[in-house]
């Protein structure tokens, strides 16, 4: 097998002719997130600003209930402090009056038990945040467990919890008989779930229990103003939703130069709800835009019998099944596809026969496409490397990688999108990135250049299954209306982006 490249650039300084590709991560109507990014830090600094007028406020409270003379706060006395009109904090019954304030409960942190109520046969239920707690057991222990039913249920639900990933807002809830034996234990960390630790006499055992979700199926719809992202908060969708119309349509339109304001979308997504409370969005179904310059497009989410998901289009080819252009999340492209390239390092015209993602160490690295792997391990100055023998022709590779996932090893079929190792700096590298290269017939190709084609067409059976799918999210887009953008439509935050398209 021919060597994918054979060196690599010095550390490049940021490429002219690189700009950021389609992506989640890419903004779209750059000034409409600067905006919103400025809005945020405002905000922040606004709370910053009550925090520590709240601790002032507090540490004053503290400090002037030691004191004999409460009138003359020793530090901070510029604070306005809210604690000086005695009738809006005093306690509802006061005793006697005391102006220094008897108050002083106000400012002590509430108390963690959410409640504890008798349950049924004289036995005690207690529910409690996980809260500030520094971890999982300490957090058991505050909430009334023993050392030993801590240790217990802590190896109970190792495997069905991820300790590190405990929140806040995660609700601890046990219930004890009259005699105080624990009875049950539930960890509530998900809205869809929740970890249940039974003790039958000498073990513990744990276990995940599904919550009962109801779906509704929503349409969602809105029209640009000044950025698609803004536009789908503004219908109610969450930010990830704008990510998804720029995946998925990445080959097909360039959000960041090709979106207009008047430009229109639906979204049909399920809708869930836990015990009649709504607790956010799911799966979703189906997406379309209209746009002045880009079109309608439409994409509908499939489940083929016993395979993944993926977005389909009308035709029941599946959108994105051609290839990864970014196989991972990176910084920048410090080195693109360049023939005849001047090499930093030798000196002399030497092609850079891949494109360089810097990246962090350890971000992941996936499959462009299905194949199967054909090299695996380290090759001179690529580094670690992985190759990829895909369909018509094509192969990929990655270099410098700092890890190749366990099971990754020549004859093994991957799919898209499989995690299959790390960036790093192996090989002749000098920082740490991923070099990604591909050959169709053997001859290196710009991977940036490549037109990401649709996916192979669904087998026949599948495909009567998708078609009736398609019809019935049709009728629901188009259950709502949303105005057609007019060519004649002022855009109002038109933003140019480089001429050269990728598309
Ligand atoms: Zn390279």
């Amino acid at each position: 097998m021919a060597q994918p490249e054979s060196n690599e650039p010095a550390a490049a300084e940021p490429d002219p002719l690189s700009r950021p590709l389609p992506s989640v991560d890419m903004p779209l109507l750059r000034g409409q997130v600067r905006a919103a990014r400025a809005r945020r830090v405002a905000f922040l600094a606004m709370l910053g600003v009550a925090a520590v007028g709240f601790a002032a406020w507090g540490l004053w409270r503290t400090v002037s209930a030691w004191l004999d003379e409460p009138e003359e706060p020793p530090v901070l006395a510029s604070i306005p402090l809210p604690a000086k009109d005695p009738e809006a904090y005093a306690p509802p019954e006061p005793e006697f009056e005391d102006e220094t304030g008897d108050d002083l409960s106000v400012d002590e942190p509430g108390p963690e038990v959410v409640e504890i109520a008798p349950a049924e046969g004289g036995a005690a239920r207690s529910e409690t945040t996980f809260g500030q707690s520094l971890g999982f057991r300490p957090a058991l222990l505050r909430a009334g467990l023993s050392n030993d039913e801590a240790i217990e249920i802590e190896r109970a639900a190792t495997d069905i919890l991820d300790f590190r990933r405990c929140q806040p807002s995660d609700r601890i809830v046990f219930e004890r008989d009259e005699a105080g034996k624990l009875l049950s234990f539930e960890y509530h960390d998900e809205t869809t779930s929740y970890v249940k630790v039974s003790h039958d006499g000498e073990t513990y055992s744990g276990e995940r229990v599904e919550i009962p979700v109801r779906r509704d199926l929503v349409v969602r719809s809105g029209t640009i103003r000044t950025s698609l992202g803004e536009a789908v908060m503004a219908a109610g969708l969450d930010r990830t939703h704008a990510g998804l119309f720029v995946e998925t349509f990445d080959s097909k339109v360039n959000f960041a130069t090709q979106a207009r304001a008047g430009d229109a979308f639906r979204v049909v997504v399920d809708e869930e709800f836990v015990d009649g409370r709504r607790v956010g969005y799911g799966q979703v179904r189906a997406i379309e835009y209209i746009g002045e310059r880009a079109g309608t497009l439409r994409a509908f989410w499939f489940e083929p019998n016993g395979r993944r998901g993926d977005w389909y289009g009308e035709d029941g080819r599946a959108i994105r099944g051609g290839w990864l252009r970014i196989p991972c999340r990176y910084d920048r492209i410090s080195s693109p596809f360049d023939p005849r390239r001047m090499h930093p390092i030798l000196r002399r015209i030497h092609p850079h026969n891949g494109v360089d993602f810097a990246a962090a160490t350890g971000t992941p690295v996936y499959a462009a496409a299905d194949g199967e792997i054909t090299w695996a391990g380290p090759k001179g100055p690529n580094g670690n490397l992985i190759s990829i023998r895909h369909a018509d022709g094509y192969t990929s590779h990655y270099a410098h990688l700092h890890r190749i996932q366990r099971g990754i090893r020549p004859g093994v079929e991957v799919e898209q999108r499989q995690l299959i190792g790390t960036v790093g700096t192996t090989g002749r590298s000098t920082g740490p990135h991923l070099h990604f290269g591909l050959k169709r017939g053997g001859r290196f190709v710009d991977p940036m250049a490549v037109i990401n084609g649709p996916g192979p067409r669904l087998p026949g059976g599948q495909l009567a299954t998708f078609r009736r799918v398609m019809a019935e999210m049709n009728e629901k887009l188009e259950s709502v209306s949303v105005r057609a953008p007019t060519p004649a439509a002022a855009p109002e935050a038109r933003e140019e982006g480089p001429s050269e398209a990728l598309d």
